[in-house]
C-alpha cells in the first residue's frame, strides 16, 4: 500500500485536509524542486492542540494564550504538517505557493516559496522529533517527488539563516535520509551525508538480494 499519493489537483491521498485560505498561484513555468523542513508548536513547546491548524486558517483565538498575540494578523500557512503521531494534515495544494519561507535564499534564488514545498513538523528546536514523523515524512517525500521534480530537501534555517533556526538540531537529517533513501546530494546543507542511505533492516530490497 502507497501510504500517500498526490492527485491532479495537488492534494495528497493518504493527508488529512484542512483547507488554508493563506496561499496564492506560484510564478508561471515555475518547477518545485525544492522541499523545506520546518518545526513549529502553538503554544511554543506544547504538542497536540488545535492551534496550528486555526493559526493557518486564521481562525486561531488570539485572546486565549498569550503568546497568541504576537502573531495575531499573521497570515502564513505551510503545504504540510505532520503531528508528533504522525498524521500528516494538509492545508495547500502543492501547485499552489503556500506562505511558509518569507525572505529566504536558496544559493542565490531568493522567494523560496515560488518553487518549494514546504512541511511543518510539530515540534520544537530543542524536543527530539518522533520516529513516526520520520516515517510520514520519509513517505511523503517519495510520493512528492514522484509528482514533482524535487532536487533538494533543506531545513528552513538553511534558506533564511539570519531569521530562523528550525527544524533546529533536534532534527535528524540521516534519519530522514533513511526514511527517505535518497543519496546525500538531495541534503545539499548536510555535510557529511553519505551518498546512499546504508541498508537497514527496514529496508524490504535488502532481503530481496540473492
Ligand atoms: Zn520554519
Amino acid at each position: 500500500m502507497i501510504p500517500f499519493q498526490i492527485d491532479p489537483a495537488g492534494w495528497a491521498h493518504g493527508a488529512t485536509r484542512v483547507a488554508s485560505p493563506n496561499f496564492d498561484a506560484r510564478p508561471p513555468g515555475v518547477e518545485v524542486d525544492l522541499l523545506v523542513v520546518h518545526n513549529m508548536s502553538l503554544p511554543p513547546g506544547q504538542f497536540g492542540g488545535p492551534a496550528i491548524a486555526a493559526f493557518f486558517t486564521n481562525t486561531l483565538d488570539h485572546d486565549s494564550h498569550p503568546f497568541f498575540e504576537q502573531i495575531r494578523g499573521v497570515r502564513v500557512s505551510a503545504h504540510f504538517l505532520i503531528r508528533r503521531n504522525g498524521e500528516v494534515v494538509q492545508f495547500v495544494s502543492c501547485d499552489a505557493r503556500a506562505w511558509h519561507a518569507g525572505l529566504s535564499e536558496f544559493f542565490g534564488r531568493e522567494r523560496c516559496n515560488d518553487f518549494s514545498l514546504g512541511v511543518e513538523l510539530e515540534g520544537a528546536d530543542d524536543v527530539p522529533f518522533d520516529a513516526a514523523q520520520y516515517r510520514a515524512l520519509g513517505q511523503l517525500i517519495a510520493a512528492l517527488m514522484a509528482r514533482y521534480p524535487i532536487k533538494a530537501i533543506a531545513g528552513h534555517a538553511d534558506i533564511a539563516p539570519h531569521r530562523k533556526t528550525d527544524p533546529g538540531p533536534c532534527f535528524d537529517w540521516l534519519a530522514l535520509q533513511q526514511a527517505c533513501r535518497l543519496p546525500g546530494r538531495y541534503f545539499p546543507y548536510q555535510a557529511g551525508m553519505p551518498d546512499a542511505a546504508a541498508a537497514s533492516d527496514a529496508d524490504p530490497g535488502a532481503s530481496r538480494q540473492p
